[in-house]
């Protein structure tokens, strides 16, 4: 039995942190071996939003990397930045991605308010900092919406007043290699599984780890990996689908039809999520759907979801394209409702597509001499090949005005990952390992 220690706030402010040098930060003396972990809501619609926090927690251990505090990638919508409270200096940022944002540009976000849990997990400051919480803006630039200021002394002396007592299961190793400071450690949460299915929940889980494993560059880091397993089940088997009249009380509230799409598979319970992984070392979240109809779903930094679907060993590689490496989508579907996330006038943060405003932040340096920009389409190229890399047109949803490198790639149709892809998969890995 593990104390789990809950400290309320409730707070506003429109304030701004203090510049962001990057510097050489060193972790313990700034930091301690405890994670930080802020539970907040999101509320508003494409015109404005507004933060809202709901709670801190305690965990009992930092899972994530003690020398590579910085995010060096400048990638995702939003970003929280922990700086020294004395002298503004940036000890830690992270950028993510959350799904508000992806509601924010469906018809109903446009000017109907929703609220939506998110969750973030530090590093636990060991003196005063202001926590930042950022947001880009029109001209792609971070600007703080947020600014918390966090006093670990005082935050201790709250939490020990208002702590009670929480069993937490003992998570499953379902691949071990190691220190988790030196490690991508990975969480594979059940989702749709009741009381009945524990050993095809064990079984599935081995299925997911050799998903997450089996396809480059994964399969090459493989030894970079811990993966546990967390051994929970909700009240029935089954998946909510509202199309086919279904709806069940599983651990995480997942459902498909997200935002009007058959096929998108996502929780808006990131309470219950977080609640479910509990003091797991935590790096990505793999959420894993008992269901045989095809569906997932990944947001940046966030989680990424997959059914039992035939085709996951597929699914599953693409989804943690979005959620470990930050990738868009280079397929095309003018139908999506969120599909006008990408405006053509600027060019996109993702590594892996780009609008030609400013090709040369993305893969020019990588081009074959001579490469014409763009490339025109090569339809010999089969499926299941990348091609030649260029610059072909039609990504990110859209059939003209955004570029991918590839004819084929795991995020456009489930060939293996792209040069450009894999690149930044590995530079991601190294953000964890090195
Ligand atoms: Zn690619």
């Amino acid at each position: 039995m593990k104390k789990k220690l809950v400290l309320f706030y409730i707070f506003s402010g429109l304030l701004f942190c203090g510049s962001l040098q990057a510097q050489n930060v060193k972790f313990k003396k700034y930091f301690e071996n405890y994670t930080l972990r802020i539970n907040y809501l999101r509320i508003g619609n494409r015109q404005h939003d507004t933060i809202n926090l709901v709670s801190m927690e305690r965990l009992s251990t930092w899972a994530g990397s003690q020398t590579q505090l910085l995010d060096p990638f400048d990638n995702g919508d939003y970003r929280v930045v922990v700086c020294d409270h004395v002298n503004g200096r940036k000890l830690y940022s992270r950028g993510y991605n959350s799904l508000f944002h992806e509601y924010r540009d469906t018809p109903q976000g446009k000017d109907s308010v929703a609220s939506f849990e998110e969750v973030l997990r530090l590093p636990w400051p060991q003196r005063k900092v202001d926590i930042c919480f950022q947001k880009r803006g029109s001209d792609q630039l971070y600007r703080t919406q947020y600014q918390y200021y966090f006093d670990p002394d005082s935050a201790i002396r709250r939490l020990m007043q208002q702590s009670w007592l929480r069993v937490e299961a003992t998570p499953l190793r379902l691949q071990y290699k190691g220190d988790s400071r030196k490690k991508i450690d990975v969480v594979i949460v059940p989702e749709g599984y009741g009381p009945s299915d524990t050993a095809k929940m064990r079984r599935d889980m081995m299925s997911f780890c050799d998903y997450l494993l089996g396809q480059e560059p994964f399969s090459s880091r493989r030894n970079d990996f811990n993966v546990w397993g967390v051994p929970l089940v909700g009240e029935a088997s089954g998946i909510t689908d509202p199309k086919k009249g279904i709806s069940v009380n599983s651990l995480v509230g997942s459902s498909y039809n997200t935002f009007g799409s058959d096929r998108y598979l996502m929780t808006t319970h990131l309470f219950k999520l977080h609640d479910a992984i509990g003091s797991t070392p935590c790096d990505h979240i793999i959420i894993m759907a008992n269901s045989t109809t095809y569906g997932g779903g990944a947001i940046y930094n966030f989680y990424a979801m997959s059914s039992l679907n035939e085709m996951a060993y597929m699914v599953l590689p693409h989804e943690l394209g979005h959620s470990i490496g930050g990738l868009a989508d280079e397929y095309v579907d003018e139908n999506l409702s969120y599909g006008d996330m990408h405006s053509l006038t600027v060019e996109p943060t993702e590594p892996n597509i780009t609008t030609l405003v400013n090709f040369q932040s993305k893969w020019a340096d990588m081009l074959p001499a001579g490469t014409p920009v763009p490339t025109p389409a090569n339809d010999e190229v089969s499926r299941g090949e990348n091609g030649p890399l260029g610059v072909y047109e039609g990504a990110g949803y859209h059939a003209h005005g955004i570029y991918r490198p590839v004819m084929h790639c795991m995020m456009r149709d489930y060939a293996p990952f792209c040069p450009v892809c894999a690149k930044r998969l590995n530079d991601i890995f190294d953000l964890y390992t090195k």
